[in-house]
């Protein structure tokens, strides 16, 4: 068992009970704001509850990744199930970019035929849906960092905030000054904001996907300080990418210098190299292949031609 592993399961462990408070919340404010819907009859607070209800979708997609995340690997799976979790993060953007872009269009409709609605209710629903978020978004933060369906969640619910803020505030002028407009207004500043997030989230597990040189690290860096190591000739078919955010791995082939041909001090030179990865780059999973002679493959980058 490699220590990567264990780090991620404490981890994952730690943002799963996050995730099952978050998704009950959120079902606790969609009750709230479909309530206030029937009331008002506010088309925004109808189409926000549209958008909790796939809110609370999500989570439990993401509740759903972290549990992929502490499956055993196998034979099977070698690696366990990391990249369900970025599927999942990847879905859920992509069904965020959608409501976002109907959210758009609907208060387009809405700013050329405004409705009648009540205001009060327009103000006191959202702040209970306000405050919810703000505590769970105040939960969520410092794990973001480390995961990617966190950070999602986390730009979603700031998102959410500002939707409630936006309907808030759109309520009390309707309230006092009667311009019905206002409302599709507020929410047309308010609805890009959550395709942000979403393009941010994208452009990560898209990047995961193809293999990418995570975005943290300085690849030239990385290749220096290898070659930076005593008895250390050259280094080739390096390759640095990630299983999932907090999951990354390298695999080099290192030329060793010609005085050294003992194998515990072959054994040496790897072992630091893996502990300075591991220290400076949070790289934990490891391979590389020593060789007393140069191979075919000498470029930086490995040449895998399908002829
Ligand atoms: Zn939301
Ligand atoms: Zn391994
Ligand atoms: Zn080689």
């Amino acid at each position: 068992v490699h220590s990567h592993s264990l780090g991620l399961n404490g981890e994952s462990f730690r943002s799963e009970k996050n995730l099952k408070i978050a998704f009950f919340l959120t079902i606790f404010i969609l009750l709230v704001e479909f309530s206030g819907a029937i009331i008002s009859k506010s088309m925004a607070l109808y189409s926000n509850s549209g958008h909790i209800l796939v809110d609370a979708s999500s989570l439990l997609l993401a509740w759903f990744a972290q549990k992929q995340i502490r499956k055993i690997p196998n034979g099977k799976n070698t690696y366990g199930y990391h990249r369900m979790g970025i599927l999942a993060a990847l879905l859920n953007s992509l069904l965020l970019l959608i409501i976002s872009a109907v959210l758009i269009y609907e208060s387009y409709l809405r700013l050329l035929r405004p409705e009648i609605v009540n205001s009060k209710i327009m103000i006191i629903f959202p702040i209970v849906s306000l405050f919810i978020n703000v505590l769970i978004g105040l939960k969520i933060h410092k794990d973001i960092h480390s995961n990617l369906n966190l950070k999602g969640s986390f730009f979603h619910i700031l998102g959410d905030s500002l939707i409630s803020v936006a309907i808030i505030a759109a309520g009390i002028i309707i309230y006092f000054t009667g311009l019905d407009y206002v409302d599709p207004i507020m929410s047309l500043i308010v609805s890009p904001i959550i395709a942000i997030g979403a393009f941010s989230v994208i452009n990560e597990t898209i990047n995961i996907l193809l293999e990418g040189v995570p975005k943290e690290i300085d690849f030239l860096k990385v290749k220096t300080e290898i070659l930076k190591k005593r008895g250390v000739e050259e280094v080739h078919d390096l390759h640095i990418w990630s299983m999932s955010k907090s999951f990354r791995l390298l695999s080099a082939h290192i030329l060793i210098e010609k005085n050294i041909s003992n194998s515990s001090d072959i054994c040496c030179i790897i072992e630091d190299i893996q502990k300075t990865l591991k220290e400076k780059f949070e790289i934990n999973h490891v391979v590389i292949q020593p060789e007393l002679t140069i191979c075919d493959m000498t470029n930086t980058f490995c040449i895998h031609q399908n002829v």
